[in-house]
């Protein structure tokens, strides 16, 4: 199913990639033609220039798309931005770039396991909304995210710390000295952890974040997840201790 991946660039009418509708699963999104596209002012003022050419041309777009599971019929809103320029097929000159910023229900993100968390699930969720219009803020998101899943974890949040007088006080621990004392646990765990963490400070920095980089983080982020709180199948584990202990499946006589 094509989820949020397929707009983290800008799309064209000609290849729209077709999203899965975020409610049923199933059914796909349509419907961009009939979206509503206008010219900025400014876009509009533009063409009494001499040296105009299409490619000056740029708008806002919004409107809805609509699932084509008939047991489903979702209706999900759309906004952004289009423009005119080069056409990724070679056989034209323009094409119109639609850039979409926002979609509610938002698209298929990453798949949160049933056991996470729910300060976390939610955070993830919001970073899913947040993911087009500001992949910064999306990060940031998923870095609380990881805080609340290392909460969840009972991984401490602070630690006691001595003044220079020897008086002593609470200090709240970095979000990477919490990730080492998980690591003391969960080694693989922490590992991805750390490198959403690191994607995260990117996103502090003044150029900040862009959509698909963001994306890498939640796709390492839902690994760790899994590893947590899916793949571990206590009774698988507990079959395959006696299998190594008897050495076959069938005990030894
Ligand atoms: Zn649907």
């Amino acid at each position: 199913m094509v989820g949020v991946e397929a707009f983290t660039d800008w799309v064209e009418f000609e290849t729209w990639p077709a999203p899965g509708c975020p409610t049923c699963g199933a059914g796909f999104l349509s419907g961009e033609d009939k979206l509503d596209k206008v010219e900025t002012a400014r876009s509009v003022s533009w063409r009494k220039e001499e040296a105009w050419e299409p490619d000056w041309i740029h708008g806002v777009l919004s409107g809805h798309l609509t699932c084509n599971n008939e047991r489903c019929g979702e209706f999900v809103v759309v906004g952004g931005t289009w423009c005119v320029g080069d056409s990724r097929d070679p056989y034209q000159q323009y094409a119109e770039r639609l850039t979409l910023r926002f979609f509610h229900p938002p698209l298929q993100f990453i798949r949160i396991p049933e056991k996470t968390p729910d300060e976390t699930a939610r955070a993830i969720r919001d970073a899913s909304s947040l993911l087009l219009a500001n992949p910064s803020a999306a990060a940031n998101r998923l870095r609380q995210g990881i805080e609340a899943l290392l909460t969840a974890k009972k991984v401490k949040r602070f630690t006691i710390a001595t003044r220079r007088n020897g008086s002593t006080f609470r200090d709240r621990l970095t979000l990477h000295a919490r990730i080492e004392i998980l690591r003391k646990s969960e080694k693989d765990v922490a590992d991805l952890l750390e490198a959403v963490k690191w994607i995260g400070n990117d996103g502090s920095h003044e150029s900040g974040l862009t959509a698909r980089e963001v994306l890498v983080g939640a796709r390492i982020m839902e690994a760790a997840l899994y590893r947590l709180f899916e793949s571990r199948d206590p009774e698988m584990e507990r079959i395959v201790r006696k299998i190594i202990k008897n050495k076959g499946i069938r005990k030894r006589t």
